[in-house]
């Protein structure tokens, strides 16, 4: 299929252009970002800050406005937009009969629109048919969670399923590539915490919350227990990690027994074999010092989910911790197994 990138020029965009060479089914077709960009070719006009070489082709390639009627022949787009700009764009893409696969924050709470991590709402994908972009359904929007949600929903789902959740108090230590390029300034991070990203926080409750929420007749209906969230920006490349402590509804008999609804998750895509998708979703770690962003975000290509430091807790019931690559599974490479999972389920026909 022909893929075509919004955004291409950004973090997020140059990750999706890495991450794409040698997907088995999906092969760049456009690139598209702003008026700045526009014409240029995109080795002129993106500065790559990925530490594998630019592929040829894409050095070549004239980046477009993102417009549809200028964007040529694609099958799906991915979006790496600037939410200032996302939400007019995408919908003028998905009116035009163009699906977008999108990483902004503009459509996630539209209850039409599917936010989605596979491993944890893949029917979800039905509310896709209650959109009205276009009218034969060629046209639709579906969104992946902010960075620090996704590692969230993946820890919070087996505990969910089995003993509800009550109230969360959460404490994020996000790595400094989730503020895009250049991003946070070296004097405000090197050597320090800054304890607050703007517009972080409000996102968990209700994110997290839409992902876990069971689908009834074609409504979603979504838990609402509280969420106390402190989200930090910490010194760290790659990975966002969490501390999370939670409530449950149903207590549980020992930590071994949620040790054991963690370990026997079971994946509801495992047998689609789906290219980007980890084999061992949830990696539970024992060792007491893990896990940690540096020895593990890169694990089965930056699309595991690491959780480790379960145990009992002295406020609530249950405290861990959990991480993934936010940019990989957090961004990108969890917008490319969306449109996997999308393509094998029938949807980009
Ligand atoms: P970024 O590095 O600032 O890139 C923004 C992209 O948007 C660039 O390609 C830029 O093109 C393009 N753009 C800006 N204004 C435009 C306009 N008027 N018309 C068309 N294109 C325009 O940002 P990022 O970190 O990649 O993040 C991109 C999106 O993904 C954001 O919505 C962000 O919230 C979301 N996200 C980021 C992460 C992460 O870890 N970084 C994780 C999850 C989600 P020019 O180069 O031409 O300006």
């Amino acid at each position: 299929m022909y893929v075509g990138i919004l955004g291409a020029t950004g973090a997020v965009g140059q990750k999706f252009i890495r991450l794409l060479q040698n997907h088995p089914w999906f092969k760049i077709a456009a690139l598209g970002a702003s008026h700045r960009s526009a014409g240029k070719k995109y080795k002129d006009a993106a500065n790559w800050i990925e530490d594998v070489a630019l592929p040829d082709y894409i050095a070549e390639m004239t980046v477009a406005n993102c417009d549809p009627a200028e964007f040529g022949n694609v099958d799906f787009v991915f979006s790496g937009l600037d939410s200032s700009v996302a939400g007019e764009i995408e919908g003028a893409f998905a009116k035009a009969g163009i699906p977008v696969i999108s990483n902004a924050k503009n459509y996630r709470m539209d209850p039409t629109v599917p936010l989605l991590v596979p491993e944890v709402n893949p029917d979800h994908i039905e509310l896709i048919k209650t959109q009205t972009f276009t009218e034969d359904g060629s046209g639709w929007i579906v969104t992946n969670p902010n960075c620090v949600a996704v590692p969230l929903s993946l820890a919070l789902k087996p505990i969910y399923d089995a003993f509800g959740i009550e109230a969360m108090v959460v404490t994020t230590m996000q790595a400094i590539s989730g503020a895009g390029y250049p991003g946070v300034p070296s004097m405000d991070i090197l050597g320090n915490v800054v304890p607050f990203i703007s517009g972080e926080e409000p996102k968990i409750a209700p994110e997290t919350q839409k992902l876990l929420g069971k689908l009834d007749r074609g409504t979603l209906k979504t838990p609402g227990y509280p969420v106390q969230a402190t989200c930090t920006r910490v010194p760290t490349l790659n990975g966002h990690m969490a501390a999370v402590t939670v409530k449950l509804a149903n207590k549980p008999s020992s930590i071994k027994e949620v040790k054991e609804v963690v370990l026997t998750f079971e994946n509801p895509i495992a047998h689609l074999e789906l290219p980007f998708a980890p084999k061992e979703v949830i990696k539970l770690h024992e060792e007491e010092r893990f896990p940690q962003p540096r020895l593990h975000a890169d694990h089965e290509n930056g699309m595991q989910l690491h959780m480790g430091r379960l145990r009992e807790a002295e406020v609530f019931d249950l405290s861990f911790v959990c991480m993934a690559h936010n940019t990989i599974r957090g961004a990108a490479g969890g917008a490319i197994l969306n449109a996997e999972l999308l393509v094998k389920k029938g949807y980009m026909e």
